[in-house]
């Protein structure tokens, strides 16, 4: 693929169809790039429009922004999230006061160096106001490059991130790469969408690869999924001709500790052998659905058993220390289990259903 082939279509397809009249794009500046850039880190364009309007109304200026009390830099922020940006933000305000007079840097080394600007910030800063020839490396790009390409990997792999920054460099013209690089972000942003990507509109279908073999939306490669290992249990739910039910506190540390939950087996049949230790011989049992909880390090699917016995059964039980009788009608204020609650619910329904 010729560099400049690329390049050429992607800067003949933005001068038709690309946005060119966003407020930061209208009177440019350093500063108005950066902010909106930073605006749109993790947001998009629609959203970032009347935040960024109201941003500069009340900064114009880095130095109105460094002199800013913080809490009214992030009171503009609320609602756009992510609010390490606006300390960042107001940092970075604050040392190009004190470092550069109020002056946002031209150099490539000066702007990395500014807190929460990372290469393709600084790079699309510094090309999109002042067609310095830097190449960027935002989501949208990615995710045209990766499927143009078709580049295996997930993007935040260092080796996948170094081989798209060399094609980045590659592709990227030293002409008019403020034009090239507006257009990588609006191509990403309006036609190589994350879904439905709009093919056929596309100035760089005829060689797309991830086209070719229809599987576009399989670009960028998503993170793998850590596989988590499943743990398995039977949880004994005892309940009494009294409507309550046995609960047991859990210890204090590990999963659930110190909230209140079900006795726990390995399988079934320790979990019936336990009834006849406690004494319980009479009783009706009923299998409730398995389900799963996961935890983050591991899957945890529970078997429920529902075992109805007389009161008279669970006398010798009662008075165990950590253990409590849990009354369905008129329930204690304990901390329950997420999987205790669940429980608890299929309990109710069928008990309702009697
Ligand atoms: S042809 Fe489709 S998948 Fe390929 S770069 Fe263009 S929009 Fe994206």
């Amino acid at each position: 693929m010729s560099k400049s082939y690329f390049s050429q279509r992607i800067n003949d397809w933005h001068q038709q169809h690309g946005r060119k009249t966003l407020p930061w794009q209208l009177d440019k500046s350093l500063y108005k790039t950066w902010v909106s850039e930073v605006m749109l880190q993790q947001t998009q364009v629609a959203t970032v429009i009347p935040y960024f309007n109201q941003f500069m109304r009340s900064f114009p200026t880095i130095s109105y922004l460094a002199n800013a009390p913080i809490d009214e830099v992030l009171h503009h922020w609320t609602g756009l999230g992510y609010y390490a940006r606006a300390r960042n933000l107001h940092k970075a305000a604050q040392m190009i006061r004190d470092k550069y007079d109020g002056q946002f840097p031209e150099e490539f080394d000066d702007v990395l160096a500014l807190p929460g600007i990372g290469r393709s910030t600084a790079g699309a800063i510094l090309s999109l106001t002042l067609n310095k020839h830097f190449s960027i490396l935002d989501g949208n790009v990615k995710r045209v490059l990766t499927r143009h390409q078709k580049i295996e990997g997930w993007t935040g792999e260092k080796k996948v991130e170094t081989q798209l920054w060399t094609l980045a460099d590659k592709l990227t013209p030293a002409k008019d790469t403020q034009i090239f690089n507006q257009a990588m972000m609006d191509m990403g942003a309006m036609i190589c969408t994350r879904s439905k990507p709009k093919c056929d509109q596309c100035p760089v279908a005829e060689d797309c690869l991830a086209l070719a073999d229809n599987c576009m939306t399989s670009y960028p490669t998503p993170k793998a999924k850590k596989k988590i290992p499943v743990k398995t249990a039977v949880m004994l739910v005892l309940k009494n001709s009294q409507h309550t039910i046995q609960l047991i506190q859990r210890p204090p540390t590990g999963i659930w500790g110190g909230l209140w939950c079900f006795p726990e087996f390995i399988d079934k049949e320790s979990a019936v052998a336990s009834l006849k230790e406690q004494g319980i011989g009479e009783y009706q049992a009923t299998e409730l659905s398995t389900f799963r909880h996961t935890f983050s390090h591991y899957h945890f699917d529970i078997s429920p058993i529902l075992i109805e016995f007389s009161q008279q059964d669970s006398n010798q039980i009662m008075e165990q220390h950590g253990q409590l009788w849990y009354n369905l009608q008129h329930p204690q204020k304990v901390g329950l289990a997420a999987a205790t609650k669940k429980i608890l619910s299929s309990v109710n329904k069928i008990t309702h259903k009697e």
